[in-house]
């Protein structure tokens, strides 16, 4: 592993203000970054050191909904009564992501800046826009098993791995941030994660030395919550594909709902024809059919992940009957 200084920030304005300098990288729970750096993924020239910071709280809003801390642990968040009663999606979502020991040290900013888990980008001898731009991308002719089929690009197919964010993206969660003038600035999750275009070493819409303080959650929707996986051994396995579905069910059929999805592409996706197409409708095979079609709207295969498309398909059905109980 390569040298590198360490600093314990004191203040948020002084952990940005560290962060802007070229080679420095923030740690928090440290469960993916310093897998990267064992492999020279990542070689900062700096750590600044966040824990101590006092972004550790869940607090309710005015608005009736709750700020999480970017500090607060995946684990203390699943487990909060509130988050449990009323944010069912988003504590099903965490539970579902990594191991119980890697939840106790993983953190709310963290999990939403965690890289994706394409194997080509962890080994350094192989081709990867993503970790050395302008060098190729290996997975388009490569094992492609878990990779995208919404939203890549001719530079880059890797998927995001998070279970975390895809439920705060059907929440319609917003990110807060603050830089080291102290300016804060808030974004909504849609908007925090980007697709790869030409450049996916771009990952996210924070700018240079802005960190995340919080992810505020509105008021929860009406509706059932649930949240399915779908990967390749039981536990501690990044999903294939994922579904966090919120639906409000009433005696006509579907009054509204709310599907996000993990494992299709580099941010979590989220479709609104698809949503809309759900609305009012009744329930049954047809109605999913027609959100699975927007939802799959574009969709495309590389071969190895080609499977992804119809297993998504099964999953809005199978979800939706759950719900609906048809
Ligand atoms: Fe790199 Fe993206 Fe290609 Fe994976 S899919 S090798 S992360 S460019």
């Amino acid at each position: 592993m390569k040298a590198f200084t360490y600093q314990r920030a004191a203040s948020t304005a002084q952990a940005a203000e560290a962060a802007i300098k070229p080679g420095a990288r923030i740690i928090a729970g440290g469960t993916n970054l310093l897998d990267l750096m064992k492999l020279q993924v990542e070689t900062p020239s700096a750590l600044i050191d966040i824990n101590h910071l006092p972004l550790d709280k869940i607090e309710e809003t005015s608005e009736g909904g709750l700020r999480v801390g970017a500090l607060v642990r995946n684990s203390d968040l699943a487990a909060d009564l509130r988050v449990r009663q009323r944010y069912g999606v988003l504590s099903r979502a965490l539970l579902a992501g990594a191991s119980a020991q890697l939840r106790n040290k993983a953190t709310t900013g963290g999990n939403l800046l965690q890289r994706t888990r394409c194997y080509y980008f962890y080994d350094v001898t192989k081709p990867c826009n993503k970790r050395d731009p302008g060098s190729g991308c290996a997975a388009f002719a490569g094992f492609n098993r878990i990779h995208a089929v919404l939203g890549a690009s001719d530079a880059c197919i890797a998927t995001h791995p998070s279970d975390m964010a895809v439920a705060m993206r059907t929440l319609d969660a917003r990110v807060e941030t603050a830089d080291r003038d102290g300016e804060r600035r808030v974004i909504p999750i849609a908007d925090f994660h980007r697709l790869p275009g030409k450049t996916p070493e771009i990952e996210t819409s924070l700018r240079p030395g802005e960190i995340i303080t919080a992810v505020t959650l509105p008021p929860p929707p009406p509706g059932i919550h649930v949240y399915r996986k779908v990967r390749d051994r039981a536990s501690y396995a990044f999903a294939l594909v994922s579904v966090a579905a919120i639906v409000d069910v009433g005696r006509g059929g579907i009054r509204s709902a709310r599907l996000a999805f993990g494992g299709l592409a580099h941010k979590p996706w989220r479709v609104a024809a698809a949503e809309e197409r759900l609305a009012n409708a009744p329930a049954g095979t047809k109605t999913s059919e027609a959100a699975a079609d927007a939802v799959l709207d574009g969709a495309r295969g590389h071969g190895g992940n080609d499977f992804k498309i119809p297993l998504t398909r099964r999953m809005i059905r199978a979800v939706l009957a759950e719900i609906t109980r048809t």
